[in-house]
């Protein structure tokens, strides 16, 4: 394996990717070679600019490079759900929120397309999602988001009492909201199908950390064992694209905590009761899985210092463990297999980034926690607007688009650290 950013080493495979079988060897770039269009970072973003580009430009050489394996990254480890509503905010104006809306449905979309033409084996569940609330207090912040809901026009379903525990098997909750066109998945058996079904003309190379890109007519762009020029490079290298020198003042990371359960045993299932898989999102999320694992994200940390130590992953996995209990006290024997840390690419004001960055480098990156849908669609925007298109949806996300500077380190730490800290505070009785 090449050497790593000891900041960006992600060496612990999530549960998702963990869970499926061993891929083939990587194929590594390497020597000095030209493309037409390289894509740096292979996470949904990646995927659907580069196939969006092999799909309008059949003739062009696109190639697509990831420091690690398809499925590996973020796109790989987060919480599985495709949510087809963004987060939204009685803050900002109906009609961002009515541009995000319709730029999180046509992602689903797309994603919900290749799955079916491709057959891709990913646990794809159209469940719907529950907005949760535990504390009774709490009934506001649920009215709020469904006032946002119908503001936008999207259908939902209130839950309580009898209702929500059939569902899921568990009175802990006191209230939540369906939104039904949620999929559920396994986000890196989803990838990996989508890195193995792209058009032909566009190569992979993985194992292949892109150390720097440096514009100019042709784009150079340095890897650990070769380098590749191209008169284009598309940045979908979500929070990492400051370790390439760009946004550098625009976005940080945040690092999110997971941990993935063995499959229940039949017994366990028939003790827990409700569906037979269901997804909740609130201050942590919870799954219960297709293949009958239990999900659990849960613990949120400032990115620039941080490394989830074997100490930290041991420490979390017991905290996951005691939210599960408090929720399912009949499943103490239940061990979580595998506890993992992914990255978030946050900005001030939640705006993502699209544009760009200079002559021939383009970028879309932070859609904060619900990048699957809107990452899978600004590629495929990004791709169709490097090739010079325009439409509603390339008039949507630029609207979107446009992260205001971060203050300074160590302001910036000192402040993330701080709303994160009450955040957790005054979330206590959620957990
Ligand atoms: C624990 C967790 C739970 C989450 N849950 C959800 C959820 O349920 N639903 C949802 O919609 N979103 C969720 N998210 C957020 C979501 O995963 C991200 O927003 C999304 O994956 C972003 O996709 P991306 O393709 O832009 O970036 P990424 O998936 O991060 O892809 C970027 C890729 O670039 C590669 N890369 C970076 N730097 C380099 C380099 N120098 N050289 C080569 N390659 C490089 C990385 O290896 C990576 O594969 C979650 C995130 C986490 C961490």
């Amino acid at each position: 394996m090449p050497t790593r950013d000891p900041e960006t080493d992600l060496s612990q495979a999530s549960g998702w990717y963990a869970i499926l079988p061993k891929p083939p060897p990587a194929r590594r770039l390497s020597g000095h070679q030209v493309a037409d269009w390289v894509v740096v970072g292979a996470g949904v973003t990646g995927l659907a600019a580069a196939r969006r580009l092999g799909e309008l430009a059949p003739n062009a050489r696109v190639v697509l490079i990831d420091d690690y394996r398809i499925g590996y990254g973020a796109s790989g480890r987060n919480s599985g759900f495709i949510i087809d509503t963004p987060h939204l905010s009685e803050r900002v104006a109906t009609e961002t929120n009515q541009r995000l809306s319709r730029l999180v449905v046509a992602g689903l979309a797309e994603l919900e397309g290749l799955v079916r033409k491709h057959q891709i084996d990913c646990e794809w569940s159209p469940r719907g999602h529950l907005t949760a609330i535990v504390e009774r207090q709490r009934i506001e912040n649920l009215e709020a988001t469904a006032r946002s809901l119908d503001a936008v026009n999207e259908g939902y379903e209130w839950l309580e009492g009898d209702a929500l525990a059939r569902v899921v098997g568990t009175r802990h909750y006191y209230a939540a909201i369906n939104t039904p066109r949620t999929v559920l998945v396994n986000p890196a058996a989803m990838c990996r199908g989508l890195g193995d079904t792209l058009p032909v003309n566009v190569e992979v190379y993985e194992e292949t950390p892109v150390h720097s890109v440096r514009p100019g007519s042709m784009v150079q762009v340095e890897c650990a064992e070769g380098s590749i020029s191209a008169p284009n490079v598309l940045l979908t290298t979500n929070a990492f694209v400051t370790k390439l020198g760009f946004l550098k003042r625009h976005v940080f990371p945040l690092f999110e905590c997971a941990s993935l359960s063995r499959p229940l045993t039949v017994d366990e299932q028939a003790m827990m009761g409700g569906a037979a898989d269901w997804g909740i999102t609130g201050f942590a999320s919870m799954r219960r899985t297709l293949s009958n694992r239990i999900l659990v994200r849960h613990g949120t940390y400032y990115g620039s210092q941080f490394r989830l130590t074997q100490g930290m992953r041991t420490w979390l996995q017991g905290a996951h463990k005691t939210g599960m209990l408090k929720r399912f006290p009949m499943l103490g024997n239940l061990e979580f297999e595998h506890t993992w840390s992914g990255v978030y690419c946050m900005t001030r004001n939640w705006a993502s980034y699209f544009g760009r960055l200079e002559p021939g480098v383009f970028a879309s990156l932070g859609y904060s926690g619900v990048g699957v849908p809107r990452g899978t669609i600004s590629g495929k925007l990004l791709a169709e607007y490097a090739l010079g298109f325009e439409s509603a949806l390339i008039d949507d996300v630029r609207a979107v688009s446009g992260p205001p500077r971060l203050p300074p380190e160590p302001f910036l730490g000192l402040g993330v650290r701080a709303r994160l800290a009450w955040h957790r505070f005054s979330n206590r009785a959620e957990w």
